[in-house]
């Protein structure tokens, strides 16, 4: 239980590999995605059963939470076997999806993501919602470890039925991690799950991977020294269709309320990132919750606005684009340095443009020259 990142659920393939994302994070005790310390008998049941792609197809519509787990596993999966079905799943689960709302959610570490997304979840369950949790982890391909995912999070609504909690896939660029996170996401709303949340880090790029991939982008801050307007970056802001002032209880709430009016004073300076919707500031509290159902209702506003001049479509057409043009980088560059010739000879090449004897065009050149002629044998 102390290595956060070694538990391994049943569902766990065989072959599993390298790079095959199935460790649990600790701290969730009773996670939806099939791991359940307390039921033996359950667990039984699925143990070494093979599905085929109809399995996983008719598992996730039934909204079946083991299959689910394993349907995700799946499309997580680095391996060209497991890619060609999960390619096949997501293909057959698209038209069953996409009818949910997906809030993107980022902030700095103690800003109280975990907290608000509990707060949040919770609320929306409450209201008659699916709710999803996806996280899209930054570190966990950079560092092997994960901001997101090292704690006890979201106790409650991961105890709940209406709500399913994911952890983020570990391994990989971060582009990569938004590609299995964008097909998870299909995977959820395919299962029945209206609201997607999805949580990131506020590192910097994998904001605007997330922004990428939701219709709303929220970003949650709190009050500071009085120094957090000018820490915060400016294209930061710009991603955000609401700025909440977190932890505005107590003692606090004075000078939440002062922060809010200052954000409100820049926002008004500042591009909004959806047209034609005004990025305001808010503050609430996600211990106390209040504030709380204020924000869903700001969110209810921004669909109702952006569905009615079109812009939720526009938008989520332009994000399929986009993923799509990322998949064929994606694919291009594996394929490029999975060549023979260009493995041969790229570390010879690299060693020349380093010591300044070419140049990186000539370099890239070389390889480019060396994949064309070995792709056409
Ligand atoms: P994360 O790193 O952004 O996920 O932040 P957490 O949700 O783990 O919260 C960091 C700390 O802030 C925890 O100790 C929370 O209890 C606390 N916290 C979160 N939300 C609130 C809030 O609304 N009010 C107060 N007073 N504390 C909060």
């Amino acid at each position: 239980m102390n290595d956060p990142i070694k538990k391994r659920p049943e569902w766990t393939p065989e072959d599993n590999q390298e790079g095959f994302t199935t460790s649990l994070m600790d701290g969730i005790h009773s996670s939806h995605d099939g791991f359940h310390g307390n039921h033996q008998e359950k667990k039984v049941f699925h143990r070494r059963k093979k599905l085929e792609l109809n399995d996983y197809f008719k598992g996730v519509l039934e909204c079946n939470r083991t299959i689910m787990a394993r349907a995700i596993t799946l499309v997580e999966s680095h391996s060209p076997k497991h890619r060609e079905t999960a390619d096949e799943l997501v293909k057959k689960l698209l038209p069953h999806a996409g009818n949910s709302v997906r809030i993107g959610i980022t902030g700095v570490p103690g800003a109280g993501k975990s907290t608000f997304i509990e707060t949040l979840g919770n609320h929306l369950c409450d209201l008659g919602h699916k709710v999803a949790v996806l996280a899209v982890d930054p570190s966990s391909s950079l560092t092997k470890g994960s901001i997101l995912g090292d704690k006890t999070r979201m106790e409650k609504l991961s105890t709940r039925p209406e709500a399913f909690i994911r952890p983020s896939p570990s391994g990989g660029v971060l582009g990569g991690v938004a590609r299995k996170s964008r097909e998870t996401m299909i995977i959820c709303e395919a299962a029945g799950f209206d609201v997607i949340l999805v949580e990131t880090v506020g590192v910097g790029q994998s904001e605007i991977t997330v922004r990428s991939m939701v219709d709303f982008f929220l970003l949650l801050t709190i009050t500071g020294a009085g120094d957090e307007l000018q820490g915060m970056k400016k294209g930061i802001m710009e991603l955000a269709d609401a700025i909440l002032i977190n932890k505005a209880d107590g003692e606090n709430v004075k000078k939440a309320q002062t922060t809010q009016s200052e954000f409100n004073r820049i926002l008004h300076y500042l591009q909004p990132a959806t047209v034609g919707w005004h990025t305001k500031a808010y503050t609430c509290s996600s211990l106390s919750g209040i504030g709380i159902h204020e924000i869903w209702e700001v969110i209810q506003l921004f669909l109702e606005h952006t569905k009615g001049n079109g812009f939720f479509i526009e938008r989520r057409h332009a994000q399929a684009i986009e993923w799509m043009d990322a998949m064929i980088e994606e694919y291009l560059k594996r394929i490029f340095h999975e060549n023979k010739a260009v493995e041969t000879a790229y570390h010879g090449v690299r060693e020349s443009v380093k010591k300044g004897d070419i140049t990186p065009a000539t370099g890239a050149q070389l390889l480019i020259n060396a994949f064309e002629s070995n792709a056409q044998d």
